[in-house]
């Protein structure tokens, strides 16, 4: 496991960073329909698109929030894990995605440090990207999805 020594590593500007920057927040709704018109009439964001992730059961709506977007996902199915996420806990952040390059040695780099993963392997999200998500028993109860679009014609993740 890893330990954080304070003072003596202290990050520096322009040191290797194994993300890029916060890509997108997963945010389950039980509705776009209803939830949709207060990021765009209210926070006034430019909805990306709408696309189905028929793998995952659900149904996703990108929002673009200057260098961010946000992610909002509504199941479509009571087998989707969204479905199970907000019968549990109620609608709202489901996830963080950081963005990476060459994603399948950022897995790597992470499991080395005794992280665990969800999926060892990236798979197919929204908008084409590649995706990989931590356990959150590792990562102090947060869902980290790590993504990497690959291409420039992709915009969600
Ligand atoms: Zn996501």
């Amino acid at each position: 496991m890893y330990r954080i020594k304070y003072l003596s590593n202290i990050f520096r500007v322009g040191e290797y960073t194994l993300i890029k920057k916060v890509d997108h927040i997963g945010i389950a709704v039980r509705s776009l329909e209803n939830a949709l018109p207060f990021y765009t009439e209210v926070l006034k964001l430019p909805l990306l698109g709408i696309e189905e992730v028929v793998s995952e059961k659900v149904k996703v709506a990108f929002l673009k929030a200057g260098e961010t977007k946000l992610e909002l996902l509504e199941p479509t199915s009571e087998e989707s894990s969204i479905a199970k996420f907000i019968e549990k806990r109620g609608e709202g952040i489901h996830h963080v995605a950081l963005g990476v390059e060459s994603i399948e040695d950022r897995i790597k780099e992470i499991k080395a440090h005794g992280i665990r993963m969800i999926q060892d392997q990236p798979k197919q999200g929204a908008g084409g990207a590649m995706v990989a998500f931590m356990h959150p028993k590792s990562t102090a109860g947060i869902l980290y999805e790590l993504c990497e679009k690959k291409g420039m014609t992709q915009q969600n993740g």
